[in-house]
């Protein structure tokens, strides 16, 4: 009864750590670890003790005995990771200790090591873990938003709950003493680096990449055009795009590009909204997809099936979860590439796409239709978009596809930071594991810092931000220790009334404390995780509901 790992792996690797067979690869210090789109546990090895089952930030693992239906594909894709040998060999039981950073010198100097991190989504949660893992280290996440934790809340689909489990995970490090939430300010606008820099050692970006890649073709702009990143923010209610316009009153969408981005968006706007009204989804998404008439998602890749960049996993749930079907002619492009497909992972998904059915027959619900060799060469329509003409790649030959939306989902951007080196050709902060340096010299710039997709660009998952953000607080504690960052002007207190000062709705953690239960309140009646607030207005008016700090250091101080 070997444990197994399923789709929503979210790399972080706190399983390999807490395996005592060391049955989990590939771990953090191995090659394939970086690019890996999963992790895999060997059933041969595995002693079945559960210690990974209660690691797993987003209830991945279970043994294989407890699988849904639509997870029994994930035994053998684990299983498949591993070299065949007989069932009584074991790999040798050894542990992987976790990497631990050099302790922050607190007693050498004069002040604490204490770090400003700005953004609040993985890679920040995951580096105010790592840093307070240290005795006497002071962290202060500061969130343009009332509300944290970045594309958990308002990236990841509202029917992968799963996924958004980590945020268990961050809750638990935002309870540590030595953590405060400056929530609703914005560094740029209220802060400036220099003064948020002036009240810490240093100051830590993890402000992800916000923006889209945009796809420069004719058309693109006409109502009925836009982005599958905005279009995840608006079924997800981010308050910037709570009023997006969306319309689904046509059969059909087209999304350009084929990552688990697109995938996300095409699996939504097809499934049954009753299903989405158990889940966090936006209200006006949900009305939305309510009344839509939309019948077909068409999802085209300019490259072949054995190119997609959607991920296996991710693949195994789409097809469990909904209609897929091919394009015409794609089936001969997905046997051609069986042909010649060498690796494990290639294969698996192109077995998948092999089984799937025709977009010749019609389907009873929504469905999805993978297209491929379509390079998108305009979009048509004179007042708002009809429809993508694409050129076959490779040839001259043209393919028109009738649409009333069109989306691209052709990755995310980053976007500069005021004050701070930014490479345009790569939308990320020049730096050295982690280190800001400048473009020129490569000098570091003293007390900045970078983790997450504004560090290394848009790709990973969720826990892949945990090695990463780990690389930039083991260069920041090395620079603390060697004496290179500069003391704070102020103590917290001091911290505090100059935000105050510069923004007097700042949500702190008692603040959010009370949005999160408002939230959860209002969802219980539908029996919903949460309902969202969408807007500010309504997020600060529950904030406003927590008792005042003065009376909770009071109540604490009561209470012992
Ligand atoms: P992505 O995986 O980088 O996919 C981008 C897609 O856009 C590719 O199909 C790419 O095709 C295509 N593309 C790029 N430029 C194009 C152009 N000019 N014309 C046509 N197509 C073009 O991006 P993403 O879907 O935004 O995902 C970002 C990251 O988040 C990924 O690492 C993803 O795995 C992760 N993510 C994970 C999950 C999950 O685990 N559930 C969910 C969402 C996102 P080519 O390959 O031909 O360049």
């Amino acid at each position: 009864m070997p444990h197994v790992i399923t789709q929503s792996c979210c790399n972080d690797g706190s399983c390999v750590f807490a395996c005592p067979v060391n049955c989990i690869h590939p771990s953090p210090d191995e090659p394939g670890f970086a690019t890996t789109e999963m992790l895999y546990i060997d059933p041969a090895a595995c002693v079945d003790c559960g210690a990974c089952v209660s690691a797993c930030p987003v209830g991945a693992i279970a043994p294989d005995n407890r699988l849904e239906n639509k997870q029994l594909p994930f035994v053998e894709i684990n299983a498949a990771f591993y070299p065949e040998r007989p069932a009584d060999v074991k790999l040798p039981p050894t542990s992987k200790l976790a990497p631990v950073i050099p302790a922050a010198e607190v007693h050498a100097r004069r002040w604490p090591l204490t770090v400003a991190i700005v953004g609040s989504g993985p890679a920040a949660m995951y580096a105010a873990d790592e840093l307070l893992t240290q005795h006497g280290v002071r962290v202060n996440v500061f969130e343009k938003l009332p509300t944290p934790y970045g594309l958990v809340r308002a990236g990841v689909a509202p029917d992968h709950q799963n996924t958004k489990k980590v945020t268990q995970l961050f809750d638990r490090v935002s309870r540590h003493r030595h953590f405060r939430f400056y929530l609703n300010v914005e560094v740029g606008k209220h802060l400036s680096h220099a003064e948020l820099l002036a009240h810490h050692h240093a100051v830590l970006y993890a402000v992800g990449a916000p923006d889209d890649r945009r796809l420069d073709i004719d058309g693109m702009g006409l109502p009925g055009t836009g982005t599958a990143t905005e279009h995840v923010a608006w079924i997800n209610g981010h308050p910037d795009f709570y009023d997006l316009p969306v319309d689904l009153s046509h059969e059909r969408v087209v999304i350009i590009g084929n990552g688990n981005v697109a995938l996300d968006v095409a699996r939504v706007l097809t499934a049954d909204p009753e299903g989405l009204a158990r889940t966090d989804i936006s209200d006006r998404a949900l009305a939305a997809l309510r009344n839509s008439a939309v019948r077909e998602v068409v999802i085209a890749a300019r490259r072949s099936p054995a190119d997609s960049a959607f991920t296996l996993p991710e693949l195994i749930g789409l097809t469990g979860a909904s209609d897929v079907v091919l394009e015409p002619g794609v089936r001969d492009l997905v046997a051609r590439d069986l042909a010649t497909a060498s690796d494990t992972l290639t294969r698996n998904k192109l077995k998948i796409l092999s089984e799937l059915g025709d977009a010749s027959v019609p389907g009873p619900r929504p469905r999805i239709r993978l297209a491929y060799q379509l390079t998108p060469a305009r979009v048509l329509g004179e007042q708002r978009a009809t429809g993508v003409e694409f050129s076959i790649t490779g040839t001259e030959d043209m393919h028109r596809i009738d649409a009333g939306l069109v989306l691209t989902s052709i990755g995310y951007r980053g976007k500069p930071i005021r004050d701070l080196p930014f490479d345009e050709s790569t939308s990320v902060v020049p730096n050295d594991g982690g280190r800001v340096v400048e473009p020129g010299s490569g000098r570091p710039v003293t007390g900045a810092y970078v983790a997450g997709w504004i560090k290394r660009g848009p790709t990973g998952f969720i826990g892949t931000n945990k090695s990463c953000s780990f690389q930039t607080v083991q260069a920041l504690v090395a620079d603390y220790n060697a004496g290179t960052l500069t003391d704070p002007v102020t103590k917290p207190d001091g911290l505090d009334q100059f935000v105050h000062a510069r923004q007097p709705h700042v949500v702190d953690s008692a603040g959010w404390a009370a949005i999160d239960a408002a939230e959860i309140a209002r969802g219980i009646d539908d029996g919903r995780p949460r309902n969202k607030f969408a807007d500010v207005a309504d997020m600060l008016a529950a904030a406003a509901t927590a008792p005042p700090a003065p009376k909770r250091r009071l109540l604490a101080r009561l209470l012992g």
